[in-house]
């Protein structure tokens, strides 16, 4: 039997938890109920074997739950939530393959449960190349309209999640995407904008920065470092702040808030993931950071960028 034959047949006996009148696996099309007045919000991301990831070094669970969990972290940039997700896989020839198709569903959705996203769909093929695993999620505003990276006014805080930095050492792997944060954070503040940083913040910061038109002034001394950062600092030499500032893949949210709302928000958070303070948008187009010493110097992008 043909792998995609096979991985069809496993399919149809794995449940996923769907509304009632909506339909996911098994017919020509996914089918969803949807509110009128709701926006549909849609991401897409593909990871490859040795570009993203090395098939050797992961198991196929962490694999599609990686490719799923990328996408997550883009719906929660938007601060809205998950409706469901297309997994598409590319699979290398040969006997391990229906296994790899097995692990990456269900790595994929497992996190999906947990998310409220269940896999509506997706399709399957084989090639004598290497592994590419595409995932579509399509999600929904529940409240207002989607967080933009374009709103950030001067004088605005800027605000993360979470740790930042280290993340190759283990948590680009098995990051939590910020959606309950997202949501949260949008129920206790006016968010101006908002972003996942995928490359880096001096790489993301400054796309976000563009989209609003406005400049910004970062301080390292602020930057909440993960215990990665600074054990990448040892072996690196460089301090753990430039390690937060410019590693990619936390898959944390950078946002932006009112100046007048900065404390409230701080004060208001209860939630266990961390929000920290970490500089102020300004007026014109130059981005800055206050080093160590408060020396105010051009943030050069240095982060990593698949581009
Ligand atoms: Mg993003």
């Amino acid at each position: 039997m043909l792998v995609e034959q096979a991985f069809l047949k496993y399919l149809a006996t794995q449940q996923q938890t769907l509304s009632p009148d909506s339909i996911g696996i098994g017919d020509d099309a996914a089918v969803l109920s949807w509110q009128a007045d709701q926006k549909l919000v849609v991401c897409t991301d593909l990871i490859s074997d040795e570009t993203d990831f090395h098939l050797a070094d992961v198991t196929p669970q962490q694999i599609g739950r990686k490719a799923l969990a990328i996408n997550l972290s883009d719906i929660a940039a938007m601060a809205c939530e998950p409706v469901g997700a297309l997994v598409t896989l590319l699979l290398p020839q040969g006997e391990t393959s229906l296994d790899l198709a097995k692990g990456i569903y269900e790595g994929a959705a497992q996190l999906g449960q947990t998310y409220g996203c269940p896999i509506l769909g997706g399709d399957t093929n084989s090639w004598p190349g290497k592994l590419a695993v595409s995932v579509t999620v399509l999600g929904r505003c529940p409240v207002g309209t989607p967080l933009l990276r374009s709103g950030a006014q001067p004088g605005d805080a800027i605000f993360v999640t979470g740790t930042l930095g280290g993340s190759i050492l283990g948590d680009h792997i098995s990051f939590h995407p910020r959606i309950r944060e997202a949501i949260r954070l949008r129920e206790i503040c006016g968010l101006t904008a908002g972003m996942d940083i995928s490359d880096g913040i001096s790489i993301d910061l400054p796309r976000l920065c563009e989209r609003s038109g406005v400049g910004a002034e970062i301080d390292v001394r602020l930057l909440p470092i993960s215990d990665a950062a600074r054990q990448m600092s040892q072996t690196t030499g460089k301090p753990p702040w430039w390690h937060a500032l410019n590693d990619g893949e936390d898959f944390e949210l950078l946002f932006t808030v009112p100046a007048a709302e900065a404390d409230s928000l701080q004060a208001q958070w209860t939630e266990a993931t961390r929000v920290t303070k970490i500089g102020t948008m300004q007026p014109g187009t130059k981005l800055y950071l206050l080093d160590e010493s408060g020396q105010r110097l051009p943030l050069k992008p240095e982060g990593f960028s698949h581009k």
